[in-house]
């Protein structure tokens, strides 16, 4: 999840600097279009602002001209030459002209000033201005000192009857400024040339004798053929071109001017666009920069705060805030890729400090957590990059470690213990740390919670160990769990419906041969499992408690046979009942037991109350109570089990019995052991020196039975008699006299 949305990220940034950058350059195509779309207007604008100032100059000029030429009509016919010449002379000086001169028709010249003109310009200037009206000359050259002049000239007339021109000679000076294109940064000029081509005024000295044959060589845009030039030009059309030559790129105007079919021609190079634009970009590209730098900014920024907020998430979801090792949840997320880099020879191991709530309680919280940082570090010392360990609750690691075999392994866990044991204890303390370990060697792919169910499985049994303490978990164990369960599970359902029976085994009297009693013994008949024996489920009730029900089942179940007996008319023995410890803690026994033997009308000296050795020992008191509060109701009482614990002898001092079952173990192995005949005889001589009735229980064979019988067991219960019977037989047995001799 986490990488995907990484990946995402990755695509939308690269998206956002794909989008960014064709922005840019979209952005550069469009300003730099823009841009010479404005150039071209400026071009076009300051060509045809400098077309209409120079129309304006001829016209203000001819203008002027028209004015004197109407003064010099009023001197006609012209006898005083010098008081013409020096009116003329006047005149040049007001007026800006270079030079002014009147022309005959007959050809003769006055002068403001003397030069000498050929004949050919005097003829041509007087032919065509009383052609045309007015006239305005193509480069002439000012004999007078050799430089370029234009003619302008005005026809004089007398009565409407021509007389003469006026001319006037203007220098190039007075119309340059106007070709500078100072609008354009005086990046550009324009000049005046005839619609052939032939220049007539530049804005410096022309250095070419014909604008289209200059620009034979020069390559047009947008497919704009010399030609095509030449012949909008011809037709007196504008025209705006651009093109390339040996120079670089330039724009080039063509604006038709007033007179003469003259043209004013707009050039600027192209490079002060390229100059404008490369300013814009350059600004518009710092711009785009700043934002993408600011835009980087933002994603690592972002990035960076992610980062962080990963760690300070992982901090908090994976790692122990008070070791800094690994928590539960850590362990398990990377549990598959640990066992995995393992190649599955691992073992998942649990282990815990032994008694530590003690180091709470006696040093304080304090000491509590310095011992776990303690025990983590010594962990993190001990455990290799590719292993695994966590602390999982207060006490508990969990370690996940390599496995090779069974002996290697539980060296390196004693070393572990060994180190823990050293670097962990609290000093001022005699309090030594110590470790158990549960060991569950991953040899199936089960899930990660149910290895932990069986290290945990082992480390119950661990902890169990007096030294040592590393257990490592058996398929066994989980069964017999499994087994466990299940008998609870079905416990409930099995009493309900009667699945709990009753055998009954005969006790016989050594004196008689006959049966002088039985003891009841409970069956459980299982689905599918047949009859099974108490010691595969009474322990199980007895963690749990429901003992303290099925003993009172099987007492009803016993009276009820006495009852039932009677009725027959059948003379009964009186039966014993087994009663677990438990009872002994429970106030509600004897009241509880009287109500079921009562319900029944059974006299109590009917009843035998069966009571284990080990249990009593540990409740002296209370059984001694419990013991006294039987008798008085006429219940007898029977020690179970005598000789297989350690504490018979106390037992017997202190408790009143009214008989002892001598343990089978206690008996077993005596035949061809002298020594444990002598202590079974004593044992019997003493039980019987205090009036107790002595019962052999476990007895198989006749050799046993007769040597119990010379010492002087009062009775004696075993195979070798009868085997627990169930009730119909039981009951057929007493029927026929029971008597058990074999
Ligand atoms: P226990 O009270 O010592 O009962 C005697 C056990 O020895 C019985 O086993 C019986 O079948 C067995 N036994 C009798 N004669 C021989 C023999 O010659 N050789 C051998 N090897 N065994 C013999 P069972 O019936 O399996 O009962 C086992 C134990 O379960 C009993 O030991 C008793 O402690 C407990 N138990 C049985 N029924 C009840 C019950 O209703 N309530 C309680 N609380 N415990 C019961
Ligand atoms: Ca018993
Ligand atoms: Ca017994």
């Amino acid at each position: 999840m986490k990488r995907i949305s990484f990946r995402l990220f990755i695509v939308f940034f690269l998206a956002a600097a794909v989008v960014i950058t064709a922005g840019v350059v979209l952005y550069w195509r469009q300003v730099s279009g823009i841009l010479e779309r404005d150039v071209k207007t400026h071009v076009a604008a300051a060509g045809e602002e400098a077309a209409s100032d120079f129309n304006r100059l001829i016209q203000t000029d001819q203008q002027v001209l028209e004015s004197i030429a109407i003064t010099v009509e009023d001197t006609y016919p012209w006898t005083d030459s010098a008081q013409l010449t020096g009116f003329l002379q006047r005149q040049t000086q007001h007026n800006y002209f270079k030079s002014l001169g009147v022309i005959t028709l007959d050809g003769d010249l006055f002068l403001s000033s003397p030069r000498s003109f050929n004949s050919v310009f005097v003829t041509d200037v007087l032919a065509r201005t009383l052609e045309e009206g007015r006239y305005l000359s193509v480069r002439q050259v000012d004999p007078s000192d050799g430089e370029d002049v234009l003619v302008q000239a005005a026809v004089l007339t007398h009565g409407k009857e021509p007389i003469g021109v006026l001319f006037a000679l203007q220098q190039p000076q007075r119309y340059r400024p106007l070709l500078a294109l100072s609008a354009l940064g005086n990046k550009g000029y324009s000049l005046v040339i005839q619609q052939d081509g032939v220049p007539v005024l530049g804005y410096q000295k022309v250095r070419f004798s014909n604008l289209f044959e200059a620009l034979s060589g020069a390559e047009f845009d947008d497919g704009i053929s010399l030609n095509t030039l030449r012949q909008a030009v011809a037709r007196g059309e504008h025209a705006l071109v651009g093109f390339r030559s040996e120079t670089g790129h330039r724009f080039l105007h063509f604006i038709p001017l007033a007179m003469n079919g003259w043209y004013m021609v707009s050039a600027l190079p192209t490079f002060y666009v390229a100059q404008q634009a490369q300013h814009l970009t350059a600004l518009s590209l710092g711009l785009f920069g700043a934002i993408f730098i600011i835009f980087c900014a933002l994603i690592f920024y972002i990035l960076h705060m992610r980062a962080y907020s990963n760690r300070q998430l992982y901090a908090s979801a994976f790692v122990d805030q008070l070791t800094g090792a690994d928590n539960f949840n850590r362990m398990c997320e990377q549990f598959p890729q640990k066992l995995a880099g393992l190649n599955g020879k691992a073992a998942l191991i649990i282990f815990d400090i032994n008694k530590f709530k003690v180091i709470n309680d006696l040093h304080g919280y304090e000491r509590g957590n310095q011992v776990l940082q303690r025990v983590a570090r010594v962990l993190r010392e001990n455990i290799a990059p590719e292993e695994a360990f966590c602390r999982s609750t207060a006490d508990n690691f969990v370690l996940l470690l390599k496995y090779d075999d069974r002996k290697s392994f539980r060296a390196r866990l004693k070393a572990l213990s060994t180190q823990l044991r050293r670097d962990c204890t609290v000093e001022d303390s005699c309090l030594m740390i110590d470790v158990a370990f549960g060991v569950y060697e991953i040899t199936e792919p089960i899930p990660f919670y149910i290895m932990l169910d069986r290290a945990h499985l082992a480390l119950e049994n661990a902890k169990k160990m007096a030294f040592d303490k590393c257990d490592f978990y058996d398929d066994a164990d989980r069964r017999r769990i499994v087994a466990e369960k299940q008998i609870e599970n079905t416990m409930e359902d099995a009493l309900k419906h009667g699945d709990f029976a009753v055998f009954l085994q005969p006790k016989c009297d050594f004196a008689t041969g006959h049966m002088r009693g039985a003891e009841a013994l409970v069956r459980w008949n299982r689905y599918r499992q047949g009859l099974v024996k108490p010691d595969d489920f009474i322990p199980i009730f007895e963690k749990n408690g429901f003992i303290l029900r099925l003993d009172m089942f099987i007492l009803e179940e016993a009276v009820r046979l006495l009852a039932a007996w009677k009725v027959k008319g059948i003379t009964p023995v009186p039966l014993a009942v087994n009663f677990s410890r438990l009872h002994l803690n429970d106030t509600r026994y004897i009241p509880q037991m009287l109500r079921v033997v009562d319900k029944y009308d059974v006299p109590h000296e009917m009843i035998e109350v069966e009571l284990t050795e080990s249990v009593i020992f540990n409740n002296l008191t209370r059984a001694q109570n419990v013991i006294h509060r039987l008798h008085k109701m006429g219940f007898s009482v029977a020690m179970d089990d005598f000789g297989s614990g350690y504490s018979s002898l106390n037992v017997l001092k202190n408790l009143q019995f009214d008989s002892i079952k001598l343990d089978k173990e206690f008996l077993s192995g005596f035949e061809k052991n002298s020594h444990a005949q002598k202590v079974i005889e004593g044992a019997v001589s003493m039980i019987k020196s205090l009036g107790i009735q002595v019962v052999a229980e476990g007895v198989e064979t006749r050799e046993q039975a007769d040597f119990l019988r010379s010492i002087g067991c009062d009775l004696a219960q075993g195979y070798f008699f009868s085997r627990p019977l169930p009730a119909p037989r039981f009951e057929a047995l007493l029927k026929s006299g029971g008597t058990l001799t074999q």
